[in-house]
């Protein structure tokens, strides 16, 4: 792969705003309409599951994909053929997003939402970067923050902004989004992240950013009230 796809790749990994009105609403516990929000809503239990929810966009997504002859399992292989190749530490090495030092309070900070996330923090590689976004994760494992964007945040929605990335760690989503790109027949490779929003591709995106975002935020209340704070 190129390394401008790769950067490309990790630029579309930075946190989105893809805030799903319902879910702001389920946070902040406000009525919701009903009809507006049919798959979410769970009459049983009369509240909203956003696992449901979650569920379904990642079953268009497969469903999508299958027109394209990309199997969920013929991802989950590509995955593992990828993951055979990387090493973070060569990834750490002469690494063009790397830039600065980051403060040792904001790596503390960092790895406590990445414990708090159920990930043990040593795998993941916390370094600093100049992107404009606050903080994106790759392939590697590795947590780039922009300490002064972060730090332009409230406490709480800067740690929801790290556990969305977590988010991303737990899914393997880079991996995916690498994996599926690598299946995907040669006219579809370039309308990566662009274009038709119906395209597989570009539902596979918003789909990982959505689980992140909902991910995030169901992970712990604190990262919730953080996810309306940095939506506002
Ligand atoms: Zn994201």
């Amino acid at each position: 792969m190129k390394t401008s796809n790769k950067l490309i790749l990790a630029t579309l990994l930075v946190t989105t705003l893809t805030v799903i009105p319902f879910y702001l609403s389920h946070t902040f516990k406000k009525e919701v309409s009903e009809t507006d929000n049919q798959n979410t809503f769970d009459s049983k239990n009369n509240d909203y599951n956003f696992e449901n929810y979650v569920n379904q966009l990642e079953n268009e997504v497969w469903q999508g994909l299958k027109e394209l002859n990309i199997s969920k399992e013929s991802c989950l292989a590509k995955i593992k053929e990828i993951k055979a190749t990387q090493s973070q530490d060569d990834a750490l090495k002469n690494n063009p997003m790397i830039s600065g030092v980051l403060s040792p309070n904001i790596i503390t900070f960092a790895q406590s939402v990445i414990s708090g996330c159920g990930i043990n923090p040593d795998i993941v590689k916390i370094v600093s970067t100049n992107d404009p976004s606050p903080a994106f994760v790759d392939e590697y494992k590795i947590l780039y923050i922009n300490e002064t964007e972060l730090k332009s945040y409230s406490a709480d929605a800067a740690q929801w902004v790290i556990a969305h990335e977590c988010q991303h760690l737990i899914h393997d989503d880079i991996n995916l989004r690498l994996a599926v790109h690598a299946l995907l027949p040669q006219e579809f490779k370039n309308a990566w992240g662009q274009g038709n929003p119906d395209a597989p591709l570009n539902k596979l995106l918003l789909f990982s950013e959505i689980r992140a975002d909902i991910g995030a935020a169901l992970a712990q209340e604190k990262f919730a009230l953080g996810y309306c704070e940095f939506a506002k």
